[in-house]
């Protein structure tokens, strides 16, 4: 006997009042997607539930894709059998094995149709006295169980529900509307867009590109982090920005400890023009409090002058090792720490002002004229469209276009 079907719960979307049936539309079709290299299964929406039948795909893959999927409180590995006890024997020791390592169990049933024979308070001792003789060392614990089975005797059939596994949580992929992540090739803004992500939140992405300081394999990072950010939602389109002559001009130009500060400055600048063409309604980025020079509160308030789009920056008050935890479980960390150097680390000043501040920023930028560059960047800047298979590089037909 297998498993023939995963329930999934979905406990916030319930809180969600009228917004209930968008999110629950949202999820079907964001599983839909999700199941699409499973072409067996299908899914089924009842009160409050969603299953996804199987069809004979393998479970454990399966299960492994509806964890990715945002709006998921929790998933079980189901079966419905025939009203039999050996049938249902059977089942529950298929689910009681799904739980690896338990210890102790509990069987609750439910008999909606009571037109069968037993009562649940039999139900319940036929079914564990079954586990009882088929393994050894565990025992019945009704109050706090390493696993509860499931068992609903209903008029077409026996469902047996195994062990809880956990979903992603949050709120289904594309319910709260766009973000723009200015996403770098390091360990934090690919954290930063999941988190945002995990919010109802679809990314777009801007990455600043500065060939020759930084190389094509950095530019590969940020697409395989993007790649990587897809699988929890749907495509990432990733803005290049060619991001040389600004930097070149700010190296020449500014007194070097405001260097970061001014480039930040320019990064954000350049990111709310494009927000503003792609008609997003705000930033992302990875910016946690106290990590670095860049991101002290005087730099933050300095760099945030320079835009009043909202700036959502889901880390400013984590720890690293928070983060890097973080990082880790959603299979970014790997990639992001691959050597290749981004275009800030190439042009870091020896001593970045750390208590920089608004009035000096714009002094010096008003001594020398950015806005030709500035729009010459968002003008060259290209598009790569990655989605959880890999991407399509749009620069060939970038080109085309400026011929
Ligand atoms: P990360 O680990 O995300 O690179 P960081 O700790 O290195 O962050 P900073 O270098 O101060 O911090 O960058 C702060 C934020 O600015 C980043 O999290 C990212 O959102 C944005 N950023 C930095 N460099 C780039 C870049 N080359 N392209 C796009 N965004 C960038
Ligand atoms: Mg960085």
């Amino acid at each position: 006997m297998k498993f023939d079907r995963i329930m999934i719960r979905y406990g916030e979307m319930a809180l969600k009042g009228k917004n209930k049936k968008l999110f629950e539309q949202k999820l079907k079709y964001n599983l839909s997607g999700k199941l699409k290299e499973f072409p067996e299964t299908t899914i089924e929406k009842t009160q409050g539930r969603m299953y996804v039948h199987l069809n004979g795909e393998h479970p454990q893959k399966v299960m492994e894709a509806c964890q990715k999927v945002f709006g998921i409180h929790s998933l079980s590995f189901a079966v419905k059998v025939e009203q039999s006890e050996e049938a249902m024997k059977e089942a529950v020791l298929l689910a009681f094995h799904d739980a690896r390592g338990a210890q102790t169990f509990k069987i609750s049933s439910k008999r909606t149709d009571k037109s069968f024979p037993l009562p649940s308070q039999e139900i319940n001792p036929m079914l564990g006295g079954h586990i009882l003789r088929n393994t050894d060392g565990v025992t019945v614990d009704v109050h706090r169980p390493d696993v509860e089975i499931k068992v609903e005797v209903r008029h077409e059939g026996v469902l047996i529900t195994a062990r809880d596994y956990p979903g992603a949580g949050g709120l289904p992929a594309g319910t709260t509307g766009k973000s723009l992540l200015m996403l770098s090739g390091g360990i934090d803004s690919p954290v930063a867009g999941y988190l945002t992500m995990k919010r109802g939140v679809e990314l777009e992405a801007v990455h600043f590109h500065s060939p020759p300081y930084t190389s094509e394999r950095a530019k590969q990072k940020v697409i395989d982090l993007a790649q990587e950010l897809a699988k929890y939602g749907s495509k990432v389109k990733i803005h290049v920005i060619p991001f040389t002559a600004v930097q070149q001009k700010i190296h020449r130009e500014m007194p070097s400890g405001y260097s970061m500060t001014i480039t930040r400055r320019m990064m954000m600048r350049i990111s709310e023009k494009i927000a503003e063409q792609q008609g997003i309604l705000s930033i992302t980025t990875g910016e946690s409090l106290g990590q670095v020079a860049s991101q002290t509160m005087e730099s933050m308030n300095t760099i945030n002058e320079v835009t009043n789009y909202p700036v959502i920056r889901p880390l400013a008050a984590m720890d690293k090792l928070e983060i890097i935890d973080i990082s880790r479980k959603i299979g970014t960390y790997d990639i992001s720490i691959r050597p290749f150097e981004d275009c800030c680390t190439v042009f870091v000043p020896k001593a970045p002002k750390t208590k920089p501040t608004r009035a000096n920023a714009n002094y010096y930028e008003s001594n020398t004229d950015f806005s030709e560059d500035l729009e010459k960047a968002v003008r060259e800047s290209y598009t790569i469209e990655v989605d959880a298979q890999g991407s399509t590089d749009q620069q060939e037909d970038a080109f085309d276009d400026l011929l």
